[in-house]
């Protein structure tokens, strides 16, 4: 099969779909990789070290589109993408569909093949392919916030971890899956109190048990919502609902119970937001103010440490795309439920249920 690579075109996305080890692997199993020029540069591999590894190199992107039989990506494809979609071509990257209806709609028209990353589910209901990525978005959403809550950036001017004599700041994470965790364990690292909430219950009992001494669980409703948000300095959104959009946690009135300056992260951004005045925004301009709240809402958050994030997806994605690649993408989800759970749309249906449930679509 041959297999392309383009460069990520997202603002500030510095991630590739596949370094030059995993070339030589697609190589080893019979398979032509191309790699559109540059492609690894902001990951930190050069064209040399994919030439190395046996892939073609090539200028012209649209070349690329045209000639691949399946396109390996990490962020969804962007308006000047969706023409060079082609019928009976794999994609296989991150859409997050039910966020955008125009995005959906140009899949549909392409008739291409849509593996969404984000929907390869296993037994357990386990993401294996959101799983990195979390994991880097849920430890920078502290980081973030905590930036965001210093003065000059528009917050409070509160330090998360306080000083002897003066008290932490407080800190709310809805969702206690891997982002939440992840923020949890960075806010509470730094010494913030830390609540994490969420509507598991095991889940809940769960970190209960492992959490340290600074995290306290709580059951995520409206109302104990209603009853932290006066205190809390800084909000972490961290919900999913899979393929399905997210919901609104806090609306616009709640922000007038909250302190002046606060920070909310919505991590939950690219299921189109936990908060209702949640709207994307990009690392060259992360931050707006609705009611004297500073919203933080980036939607591709990892994209700003790619040398971490793209050798925590290339880890996980890898293995799929070569079971791809040597079988067809028909007998690989055939004979793989996980990879299965991955196909959104397919030449110009929509076959995953959350997707099509949001924009009131066929089935
Ligand atoms: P996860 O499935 O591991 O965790 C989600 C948690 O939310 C689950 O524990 C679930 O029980 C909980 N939940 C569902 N409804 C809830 C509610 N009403 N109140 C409280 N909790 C609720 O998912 P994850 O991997 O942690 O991802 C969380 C979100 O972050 C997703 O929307 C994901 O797409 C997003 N994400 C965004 C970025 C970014 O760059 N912005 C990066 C990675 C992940």
């Amino acid at each position: 099969m041959i297999i392309g690579v383009p460069k990520e075109i997202k603002t500030h996305e510095n991630r590739v779909a596949l370094l030059p080890g995993g070339v030589l692997k697609m190589k080893r199993n019979g398979h032509d990789v191309l790699i559109e020029k540059g492609a690894g540069i902001g990951s930190g591999f050069s064209d040399e070290k994919y030439i190395e590894a046996g892939a073609t190199i090539i200028d012209d992107v649209d070349e690329l589109w045209e000639q691949a039989e399946m396109i390996m990506k990490v962020k969804e494809p962007i308006e000047v993408e969706y023409d060079r979609m082609q019928e009976g071509q794999i994609i296989f990257t991150y859409f997050h569909f039910a966020a955008s209806r125009e995005l959906t709609e140009a899949v549909i028209d392409s008739n291409c093949i849509a593996i969404a990353y984000e929907t390869v589910e296993k037994a357990d209901r386990s993401l294996p392919l959101l799983v990195p990525m979390s994991e880097v978005a849920g430890r920078m959403a502290s980081q973030e916030g905590a930036k965001y809550l210093e003065k000059a950036q528009g917050g409070r001017g509160v330090l998360l971890g306080g000083i002897p004599g003066v008290k932490p700041a407080n800190v709310m994470v809805i969702g206690g899956g891997i982002v939440g965790v992840n923020a949890a364990k960075i806010a509470a690292g730094m010494g913030a109190n830390t609540t994490i909430m969420d509507i598991d219950m095991p889940r809940l009992r769960y970190l209960d048990d492992v959490m340290p001494s600074n995290i306290d669980t709580m059951f995520s409703s409206e109302a104990n919502i209603k009853k932290l948000l006066p205190d809390v300095d800084m909000v972490i959104g961290a919900v999913l609902k899979p393929g399905a959009k997210a919901p609104h946690l806090i609306t616009r009135e709640m922000l007038g119970t909250m302190k002046e300056g606060a920070v909310l992260v919505d991590v939950a951004i690219d299921q189109g937001g936990c908060f209702e005045t949640s709207k994307p925004t990009t690392h060259d301009n992360p931050i707006y103010d609705v009611d004297g709240i500073v919203h933080y809402c980036v939607t591709n958050m990892p994209g700003a440490v790619p040398f971490t994030s793209t050798l925590g997806l290339t880890n996980v994605t890898l293995p799929y795309a070569v079971d791809i690649a040597n079988k067809g993408w028909q007998t690989a989800l055939a004979e793989d439920e996980e990879l299965k759970k991955g196909l959104n749309i397919v030449n110009g249906d929509v076959v995953y249920k959350d997707v099509a449930e949001a924009f009131d679509m066929d089935y």
